[in-house]
């Protein structure tokens, strides 16, 4: 057994196992984790290089410290996709992991960062499933117009699945219908929004992460992502794991952990989150600001306490968002419109 110490802060030393119930009888007591810990470890020694995406957030730090229990140090590259507007406490993080785990994390960089991004493109607004519609039929320069699809289809013949979000044509109670954000349409059409998009996730994380996987020198990537997150990222999912032969496969190793699960994990191995959560107070992270968090007028009010640099680049960056987004609980709240209960305990996060 190779006993790894820790840093200071942290008194739970990572102890080198030779098979997996080692490091389940080891590990907590909970039926879910220690299933997960059976498949991580499988699939760990499976494969020969692992690509493994770390972002400083709560759920990428259980990760990271899996795949290390696991066994996965030597053969995974951890990678952090710098958006250009990340938290001083997330870079510190990094280095605190880096430091903590005996890793490299690899940063790397997009081609266009967010400030970029949202110069060419637009600001995010509300989730990315809305921002990635409102920004198709912008670019159809779409008035905001009532209509069926086929009649609309005709004025704009190439935005078909936007239009059919727009006049609510996916189908009952889906949520890929414009209805599904309560208000929104009504609110759209007497105040047109400012240019929409979301394409700083495409090209800050999204492309980055392809031009990787698609490079061939991995067969699996390991990401944090979780079903209760909702969202569009865990929705794409049904699954923890898949296999792809030929290409990569990937595995998500906590998409079916509750927040318990996640606390469990955290006290039982001593796992340290970034100031953020332990200092700041924030229950999430990510890029700093971003407005699809439902809470960004709380967490700007802590980025001035903490960061007041960041806090004015956000509101360089996203402010046209933030008023608008504000405009529209405003809008809401007067016509006594209320959103409707989603079906996941978390908050919305980029999600529809
Ligand atoms: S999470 Fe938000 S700020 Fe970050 S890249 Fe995506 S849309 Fe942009």
């Amino acid at each position: 057994m190779e006993q790894i110490a820790l840093w200071k802060s942290t008194p739970k030393e990572i102890t080198m196992y030779n098979c997996a119930t080692d490091i389940v009888l080891d590990g907590p007591k909970n039926a879910e984790i220690q299933a997960t810990i059976y498949k991580c470890y499988d699939y760990i020694h499976e494969y020969r290089k692992i690509l493994c995406a770390i972002s400083g957030g709560y759920d990428s730090d259980i990760v990271l410290d899996l795949v290390i229990r696991c066994g996965g140090k030597e053969k995974t590259d951890f990678v952090f996709y710098d958006t250009g507007l990340e938290y001083d406490a997330t870079k510190n993080h990094i280095a605190y992991l880096e430091s903590v785990y005996g890793v490299k994390i690899r940063s790397i960089e997009p081609k266009k960062h967010i400030p970029t991004c949202v110069r060419e493109y637009g600001v995010p607004f509300w989730s990315k499933y809305v921002s990635d519609m409102v920004y198709r039929l912008q670019r159809h320069n779409f008035q905001w117009e009532d209509g069926s699809v086929e009649e609309l289809l005709e004025k704009y013949p190439h935005c078909k699945s936007s239009l059919r979000w727009w006049c609510n044509e996916w189908g009952d109670k889906s949520r890929f219908n414009i209805c599904y954000t309560p208000g929104l349409k009504e609110f759209i059409q007497r105040f047109p929004p400012p240019r929409i998009s979301a394409m700083c996730c495409e090209k800050t994380k999204k492309d980055p992460a392809h031009m990787l996987e698609d490079s061939g020198d991995y067969g699996l990537a390991i990401t944090g992502v979780r079903k209760l997150e909702g969202g569009k990222r865990s929705t794409t999912y049904k699954s923890c794991f898949d296999q792809d032969f030929f290409r990569l496969s990937r595995f998500r190793p906590i998409f079916w952990w509750g927040d318990r699960e996640k606390e469990i994990y955290r006290k039982h191995y001593g796992i340290v989150r970034s100031d953020c959560y332990e200092v700041w107070g924030m229950d999430r992270t990510g890029c700093a600001g971003c407005p699809f968090g439902k809470e960004f007028d709380e967490e700007l009010k802590r980025v001035q306490i903490f960061e007041p640099k960041r806090y004015q680049a956000m509101l360089t960056v996203f402010g046209e968002s933030y008023d608008y987004t504000r405009k529209f609980l405003e809008f809401r709240e007067k016509m006594k419109i209320k959103e409707k209960p989603k079906d996941n305990r978390q908050t919305r996060i980029e999600g529809v």
